[in-house]
């Protein structure tokens, strides 16, 4: 689950050129544009990433005019995403501690979640039905779903992958297509749920059409394999394609429970005519100094001139991250982006 409010620390202030009444607080690597004198440096907040969908309670009905939505799916709340102010990009809200009178002195400890005693949800729409499937059951146990973290709240992996050996894959903007076999079958789930063989599923179609139903007999283990789903009708199709295709990220090694080397996926893909994400960029030893010079990197656009969700860094071998308390694996996303999608 992502962590979507916490306690964090006012990092930096900075003015905001030509405004009066606001300024900007650095949170994590996050820029937010917050109330002159709100805060000061060092002061406990309450930090909401974008995509926080808050509840509707009094302390955030200032939000009313700009962020205010209503779907079947979440709900009514206030939906929280990147803005740009007199010019400045702003990610998320801080709010002082001090409003927030249920928050215990135990629990105000930097870095603390309080998603859930806020009763914060994530902001989302309901996935991209039509001619996706049926569902079959739930997200097979035994894998873990898709998920990246955002590199402005994870800072230290920079520190973490630093000299050693990574890759960039692309982003892509479809939905999260898993495969694999368990004892002896073959099955195929969307992003939160197995998906039925009844004709009706695109994912599972492509599956037949890669004979991977087939080949998966003959493999030496219960492999998962996880990737993008792209195509017609699935978000924007932001690649313009014709046809679904599938963007292979992640090759499982049930026995170690971690995902292949990244030779080794490649192989696996081209050995199963299977395409994998663009690897953008590859190399023996991470130099990245900062979030801002990952974020920049994160710009530009598909081939298909369409703007770019953003990029995937990896360390080339599964690595443990003590930061992210798993795989060394983070997104940066392209903040051109965000900025366009309305939702
Ligand atoms: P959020 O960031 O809002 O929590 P999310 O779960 O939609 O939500 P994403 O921002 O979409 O997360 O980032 C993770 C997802 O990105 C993965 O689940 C996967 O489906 C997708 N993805 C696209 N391209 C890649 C890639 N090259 N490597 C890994 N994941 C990718
Ligand atoms: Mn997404």
């Amino acid at each position: 689950m992502r962590q979507l409010a916490s306690i964090q620390v006012i990092r930096d202030i900075k003015p905001i050129k030509d405004a009066d009444n606001i300024e900007v607080v650095s949170i994590l690597g996050w820029n937010v544009v917050s109330k002159k004198g709100e805060f000061s440096l060092g002061d406990k907040c309450v930090y909401f990433e974008v995509d926080s969908f808050l509840p509707i309670e009094e302390r955030y009905e200032f939000l009313r005019g700009s962020s205010y939505r209503k779907n079947d799916f979440v709900g009514e709340g206030f939906r929280l995403k990147t803005i740009r102010l007199r010019g400045q990009l702003s990610q998320g809200l801080a709010l002082p501690l001090q409003e927030f009178t249920e928050i215990s002195e135990e629990v105000a400890i930097v870095g603390t979640e309080v998603t859930e005693l806020l009763g914060i949800k994530k902001w989302e729409l309901p996935e991209a039905q039509g001619s996706f499937g049926t569902i079959a059951g739930s997200f097979p146990a035994w894998v873990s779903k898709t998920d990246e973290t955002r590199i402005q709240s994870v800072e230290a992996v920079l520190e973490e992958l630093h000299g050693k050996p990574y890759y960039i894959a692309t982003k892509l903007d479809g939905t999260s297509v898993s495969m694999g076999r368990w004892q002896g079958e073959f099955w195929v789930a969307g992003r939160n749920t197995k998906l039925k063989d009844d004709g009706l599923s695109t994912a599972w179609s492509f599956a037949h059409k890669k004979n991977l139903v087939i080949s998966s007999i003959a493999w030496d283990k219960d492999y998962t394999i996880q990737g993008e789903f792209c195509g017609p009708g699935i978000q924007k199709n932001s690649l313009r394609l014709m046809e679904p295709e599938w963007y292979v990220f992640n090759v499982i090694d049930p026995e170690k429970n971690t995902r292949l080397p990244l030779d080794e996926m490649l192989e696996f893909c081209a050995h199963h005519g299977l395409t994998c994400v663009p690897v953008e960029e590859r190399a023996d030893s991470f130099e990245y100094p900062t979030v801002d010079s990952l974020l920049e990197r994160a710009e530009g656009q598909y081939s298909s001139g369409k703007t770019k969700e953003g990029i995937v860094i990896r360390s080339t071998q599964p690595q443990y991250s003590e930061t992210l308390r798993g795989d060394l694996s983070f997104k940066a996303i392209n903040n051109r982006y965000l900025l366009k999608d309305e939702g």
